[in-house]
């Protein structure tokens, strides 16, 4: 099964809830999991939301974050529903306490790489964010958008699609983003928290890490050590995005930021501009992502990591190059 109405009636049997999504959690995953969590509420459900990673700063604004816990799941849900998450490999440690206590898992993604790991599943790869597929679920769970709802759903269609600048927004995705502002959700206040929020440790790592920008053939890139997060006391979390600020650089088809983990292992973070695929290269390391942004995490030295990347996605550019010259 692999539409809305079955998720629906899923979720209309349940009496208890719980919902995840994946770890190190972004817009869509936080805001389409509460924005889910507060629907499910106004049903009278018992619904709550985990996670493997802390809600960053940037999404704690949304409300029903702060009751966000990564704890074990005590109590069995009758359905536990996986959001924006491509792999049980994606959710984190999370993923085992759920499949121990066999409820009835409904997995709802957009990641065209999805391995329909649920036993039910509705995978739309041509919905620009998770939450655009919740706001689709509202009337079929007889539900309008409340305020607290809208502010959720919006931010999710805001962070995948870098403020509507994607190219799969869609006028569907804005007449929709319109409706949840009508319901409630203040645009310019998602806008504020999610990008125009950087704490000065952050912007002080990118700093470091910028030192060691290189550019060749169309590929810019740069790393983060754990000896540069120590200088200026930041975290893992504070190398994300930097991919996103480096494909604004003019010359760049493509972007990558590699982060050594405290644990060792390098985490990239790839971006693409229109007409080049991130997820391919990202899945032939064991990650995954959308064409215009992707991830991996390697078990590497940096250095293998940056020689064996670099390499797949110069090839990505110059594959691209000849198919533009040959039409
Ligand atoms: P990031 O650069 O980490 O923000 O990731 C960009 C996109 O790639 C997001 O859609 C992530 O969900 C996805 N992604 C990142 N890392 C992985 C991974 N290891 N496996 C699958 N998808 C990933
Ligand atoms: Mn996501
Ligand atoms: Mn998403």
């Amino acid at each position: 099964m692999s539409d809305p109405k079955a998720v629906a009636e899923a979720l209309s049997r349940a009496q208890s809830v719980l919902i995840l999504s994946h770890a190190n959690p972004d817009g869509d995953a936080v805001g389409s999991a509460l924005g889910l969590m507060w629907a499910l509420r106004r049903r009278r459900v018992h619904a709550r939301v985990a996670l493997s990673d802390p809600v960053p700063p940037t999404l704690a604004f949304l409300p029903g974050a702060e009751e966000i816990d990564g704890a074990d799941v005590v109590d069995a849900p009758d359905v536990c529903v996986v959001l924006d998450s491509s792999s049980p490999n994606h959710v984190g440690d999370l993923f085992e306490h759920v499949t121990a206590c066999g409820c009835l898992i409904v997995n709802v993604d957009h990641h065209v790489t999805n391995g329909r790991f649920g036993h039910v599943n509705w995978i739309d790869p041509s919905s620009p964010a998770v939450a655009q597929m919740i706001y689709r679920l509202l009337p079929l769970l007889g539900i309008r958008p409340d305020p607290q709802i809208a502010t959720c759903l919006l931010t999710g269609f805001v962070t995948d699609t870098n403020g509507f600048s994607t190219p799969n927004t869609t006028p569907r995705l804005l007449r929709d983003a319109a409706e949840l502002m009508a319901a409630g959700a203040s645009l310019a206040e998602i806008m504020r928290q999610a990008f125009l929020n950087r704490s000065l440790t952050q912007v002080r790592l990118w700093a470091h890490a910028l030192q060691t920008l290189c550019f060749e053939e169309g590929v810019v890139w740069t790393v983060n050590t754990p000896a540069m997060r120590q200088a200026v006391g930041a975290t893992e979390r504070d190398s994300s995005d930097l991919s996103t600020f480096l494909l604004t650089i003019r010359e760049a088809h493509v972007a990558a930021s590699f982060t050594v983990l405290d644990d060792g292992r390098v985490k990239v973070s790839l971006r693409a501009k229109p007409g080049y695929n991130v997820a391919q290269v990202a899945a032939r390391f064991g990650g995954g992502g959308h064409p215009p942004a992707a991830g991996a995490t390697l078990e590497c030295s940096l250095d293998e990591a940056v020689e064996s990347v670099v390499s797949a996605l110069k090839a990505q550019v110059s594959g691209h190059t000849a198919e533009v010259k040959r039409s």
